[in-house]
């Protein structure tokens, strides 16, 4: 039986989609490390007591998601600069007692770039693609790889503006109609909206009026190669899939309960690829 003081969880409703169990899983058998990681279905109207009772429950911590991230944010006592900045909680510990929670949104979302197209953030205007809670990550992460002109496109202007403000100087908010205007001298695309996501086909925007040295990023993994990122290949453009971010955001959360920082591989991603395609 594991020991009751390292078990950790991700909490959603619904959750039977997320990866998590299976990333940390695996990490957990990398380090010979005998804790566990549940999946647990918590209703919107029962998370105020799931969150109030997981020391009694003998949790170390564990990561949030849809539709909770929000409503956590509230619910914690203390957050680190990324919950503050994005308004959102993934993450939860408990340090000498106290309930902290964090969001690795957004280092996952760098991580995932670092690997995958180093010096990114060197590479000119940033156009972000929606205005949810992923660009919330998305932006925060921008400003502080100082990214100095960050353009949000949103089908809903109001929800771009309110972030742009939120974000401040460098900030600006665009109808979708502006995307082509925008995107000559747009070196690094990133979609954010739930567009190209299996049963939302379409194409957020199209990258053949980038320049050629732009880098184009999806969130979206599911699928892996979501039409935009098809269309950018096709332009002869960099890309880089989601799924990295999904998998660099654990590791912090893993750190914290497990006291391990385990490292991303390609044996991780192969596996996780592995259960995409199977689903
Ligand atoms: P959200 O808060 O619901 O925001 C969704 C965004 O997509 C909004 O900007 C929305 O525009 C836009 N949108 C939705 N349908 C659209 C359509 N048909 N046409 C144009 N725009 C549309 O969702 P979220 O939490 O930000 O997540 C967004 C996506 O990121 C999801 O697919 C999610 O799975 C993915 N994600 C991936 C990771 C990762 O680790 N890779 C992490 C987090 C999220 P309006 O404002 O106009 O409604």
């Amino acid at each position: 039986m594991a020991d009751p003081l390292s078990r950790a969880f991700v909490v959603g409703h619904p959750i039977a989609h997320s990866r998590s169990p299976k990333i940390h899983r695996h990490w957990l058998q990398a380090h010979s490390i005998s804790g566990s990681y549940e999946a647990i279905d918590v209703a919107p109207a029962d998370i105020a007591d799931f969150i109030h009772g997981l020391k009694e429950h003998g949790f170390r911590g564990g990561n949030v998601t849809i539709p909770h991230k929000e409503v956590v944010f509230g619910l914690v006592e203390r957050r680190d600069e990324a919950a503050e900045q994005i308004g959102a909680v993934n993450t939860l510990w408990f340090e000498d007692g106290v309930l902290w929670g964090g969001n690795t949104d957004a280092h996952g979302f760098a991580a995932n770039l670092d690997e995958h197209a180093p010096d990114w953030f060197r590479n000119g205007p940033a156009m972000v693609l929606g205005a949810g809670g992923a660009a919330r990550a998305v932006i925060h992460a921008l400003k502080q790889r100082a990214v100095k002109d960050i353009r949000i496109v949103n089908r809903t202007l109001s929800r771009a503006q309110e972030l742009a403000d939120r974000f401040g100087s460098g900030v600006t908010a665009h109808a979708t109609a502006a995307t082509g205007e925008l995107s000559p001298d747009t070196g690094l695309l990133i979609n954010t909206t739930a567009l190209g996501m299996h049963g939302n086909e379409g194409l957020p925007a199209d990258p053949a009026l980038l320049p050629g040295g732009a880098i184009v990023t999806d969130i979206v993994y599911v699928p892996l190669q979501t039409p935009l990122l098809a269309a950018a290949a096709r332009s002869g453009l960099k890309t880089v899939d989601g799924l990295g971010m999904l998998l660099y955001q654990a590791a912090p959360g893993f750190e914290h309960w497990f006291g391990k920082r385990p490292v991303v591989t390609p044996a991780l991603r192969a596996a996780i690829v592995a259960d995409l395609e199977a689903a």
